[in-house]
């Protein structure tokens, strides 16, 4: 949001409580996918294809434009194209036969792999798969630093502090800090991850964990074009490789475990179930864990973020209920909240706004 608002000359206060990167990103396993926690005939069967088929493209576009950005800037933050693979969970590739069809009709770069050209490909045996372009993995604390940076550099001032109160006026808002301190400024953009202000009220927002765990380095016994991995279901698991040869895997989410003692109390039960799920995926790998870890993060019912004007607050926006796909929302949500300040508009922000109506 940073880079982009000082892209534009925009002048810039970061107000950040922590070291910036350490919240939910530093947990993050980075697997930067267009294809959205809701498959795309299930978002056109809730909202109509028109709309469905909007957000799809809209996410796929941001994957590449966040690609772009990071290369136009020379970050480094290990960033690598990679395919995805959407795999089925059970015996019937039906799902995701369906949502080819879809992607077909939405030209997005999918293909359907069946269970033989699974299996001959990616020696993965599962009853069917989509195969897409357009993915890439990075580190994603370097990647946050590194746009961190790039906005420092053009005059961007980051505080460390913690902001407790909003306070509208007709030309702007007032910030209150915890030190005592305020800030004056125009707009208020709030991307502080699923810890949300009160006044917020997203009907259809939930925070959730999700564990993850990283292997010793196997080089060799990393599964072919070291594809990102994920599965159709709503409680799926993923996995990617690393450049220094880990296979990364995580899942296991949970809605109830969210604050961090709870969390790492079912840490190990949490590693014990990926440890299974990783046999069961890649035989060939090993599953001695080097690293586990678990972060919360935000998620939506519709698998699509909250991005928009927050209701009521004329001059505070916020960006939002990311779900798996945070990273490359996070730069669909720059783009489309500097439209908004800018005076701009486009459909996006009717579909993704926080006061949408998110059926069942
Ligand atoms: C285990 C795990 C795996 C994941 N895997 C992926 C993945 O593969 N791909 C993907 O795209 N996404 C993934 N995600 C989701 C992704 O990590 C998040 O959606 C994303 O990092 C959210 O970024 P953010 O900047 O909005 O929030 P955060 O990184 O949480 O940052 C919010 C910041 O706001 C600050 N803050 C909060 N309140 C205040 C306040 N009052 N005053 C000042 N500062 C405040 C916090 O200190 C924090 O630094 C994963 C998440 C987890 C936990």
């Amino acid at each position: 949001m940073a880079e982009r608002l000082t892209r534009e000359g925009r002048q810039v206060v970061i107000i950040d409580r922590e070291i910036p990167g350490l919240g939910s990103t530093v947990a993050s396993t980075a697997m930067l996918l267009w294809e959205i926690d809701r498959p795309l005939f299930e978002l056109a069967q809730v909202y109509g294809l028109g709309k469905a088929i909007r957000c799809y493209r809209a996410s796929h576009h941001a994957a590449q434009g966040l690609v772009c950005l990071i290369a136009h800037h020379g970050i480094a933050c290990q960033m690598r194209p990679r395919l995805s693979l959407y795999l089925a969970v059970d015996d019937s590739p039906k799902l995701v036969r369906d949502e080819y069809a879809m992607r077909s009709r939405a030209d997005l770069p999918s293909l359907y792999l069946d269970h033989g050209a699974l299996q001959r490909r990616f020696g993965i045996a599962r009853a069917g798969a989509l195969l897409s372009r357009d993915a890439a993995d990075a580190d994603p604390v370097w990647l946050t630093r590194g746009l961190l940076d790039v906005s420092l550099q053009r005059g961007a001032r980051l505080l460390k502090a913690n902001a407790v109160a909003y306070d509208s006026a007709v030309s702007g808002i007032t910030v209150g800090l915890e030190s005592g301190h305020s800030i004056d400024a125009r707009h208020v953009v709030l991307a502080t991850g699923y810890v949300m202000p009160e006044f917020v009220k997203p009907t259809a927002q939930q925070p959730t964990s999700s564990w993850a765990i990283a292997t010793r380095r196997q080089p060799g016994n990393l599964w072919p074009e070291q594809a990102l991995i994920w599965e159709a279901s709503r409680n799926y698991h993923y996995a990617r490789t690393t450049a220094d040869g880990r296979i990364i895997l995580g899942g296991e989410d949970d809605h109830a475990l969210i604050e961090p003692a709870a969390r790492d109390e079912a840490t190990p039960a949490k590693v014990r179930a990926l440890r299974t799920y990783l046999k069961l995926l890649w035989p060939h790998a090993s599953d001695h864990v080097a690293f586990s870890w678990s972060g919360a993060f935000d998620t939506t019912h519709d698998g699509l973020p909250l991005i928009g004007t927050v209701p009521g607050c004329k001059n505070i926006f916020a960006a939002f209920g990311y779900g798996g796909n945070g990273i490359t929302f996070s730069f669909l949500a720059a783009e489309l909240l500097a439209t908004l300040i800018a005076g701009g508009s486009s459909p996006l922000l009717d579909d993704l706004a926080i006061d949408r109506d998110i059926p069942g």
